[in-house]
């Protein structure tokens, strides 16, 4: 991808749908991938308790380092950033020069949505936002992997984010799913965070060789025409390959269709990237 002018205050984008396995892991972990290679930086945070993220990028989610567990547990809302600080690891490998952070998961995190869930309401959804705010001056883009559910931990996600990237496996049904998402998202809105929008839709896993995959995006640009991103991710084994490797596809093949997909993609968020900046209130 072009290089091209950071944000002027770093952007907080969630990774949500609701339904499991569509690809929000690998389209958070390989955006990371882009978007620190070609300067940007970039803080991933895992969300999710299986912690795929945190594993695709090579670290041990079994490892007894503070996590975000620690980070949304913390006593008190003013020292989550300090907790952050603790368990933010760098990833470390030349290509992304020093400018990819993790903020990883861990298999505490599945305890996590019952504990949040027993503190109170309009405190416990804004953990995550109040960890997360102080590090937008560090970075330009703080990406968060969310779980498939619309959970705490969603909701904590939405809660933080400027804006939601909603990955969308190209499958029978697909418009079915995202209208339950869009829903939530509206009543987030409402509630928790007046100021979220929807950045795009990623379209994953798009076959070429059978008509459904046409057919599907045909469908979901009819309702979503300004969301849906032009590049459509392409089903490719690669790309499913690189993360038992710790590795994203910019690694494994960057020469790969996978790859490609991903690196237009991660050029299409930063155009987006420079209106919602520009109309964001600083
Ligand atoms: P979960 O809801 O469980 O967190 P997810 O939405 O994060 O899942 P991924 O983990 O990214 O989805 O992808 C699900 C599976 O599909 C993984 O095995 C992944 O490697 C594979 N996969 C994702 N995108 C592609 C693709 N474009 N082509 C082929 N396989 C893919
Ligand atoms: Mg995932």
């Amino acid at each position: 991808m072009e290089a091209s002018i950071s944000p002027s205050r770093g952007l907080i984008y969630c990774f949500a749908n609701q339904k499991g396995g569509v690809g929000k892991t690998t389209t958070t972990v390989n955006l990371a991938a882009y978007l620190a290679a070609s300067g940007r930086r970039v803080l991933l945070v895992d969300a999710d308790s299986q912690a795929n993220a945190t594993s695709s990028l090579g670290i041990d989610k079994q490892r007894e380092e503070p996590s975000l567990y620690d980070v949304l547990l913390s006593e008190t809302g003013a020292d989550a950033d300090v907790a952050a600080r603790d368990a933010i690891v760098k990833i470390d490998r030349p290509i992304f020069g020093g400018n990819l952070d993790l903020l990883p998961s861990s298999v505490e995190l599945a305890g996590a949505e019952v504990e949040l869930a027993a503190e109170a309401q309009g405190s416990r959804e804004y953990r995550l936002k109040a960890a997360l705010t102080p590090f937008r001056e560090k970075y330009d883009y703080i990406l968060v992997d969310c779980p498939p559910s619309l959970g705490l931990l969603t909701l904590n996600a939405l809660s933080a984010a400027d804006a939601v990237i909603i990955p969308l496996q190209c499958e029978y049904l697909a418009l079915e799913g995202l209208m339950q998402l869009t829903n939530t998202i509206s009543l987030v809105l409402k509630g928790l965070n007046r100021s979220l929008r929807i950045l795009g839709i990623a379209m994953t896993m798009y076959d070429s060789r059978t008509n459904l995959s046409a057919q599907v995006v045909q469908e979901v640009k009819g309702h979503f025409p300004r969301e849906v991103f032009n590049t459509l991710v392409p089903r490719s084994v690669r790309l499913s390959e690189a993360p038992s490797y710790g590795l994203t596809i910019l690694e494994y093949d960057p020469n790969s269709r996978g790859a490609a997909a991903y690196a237009a993609l991660a050029d299409e968020v930063v155009a987006r990237s420079a209106r919602l900046q520009g109309s964001v209130v600083q």
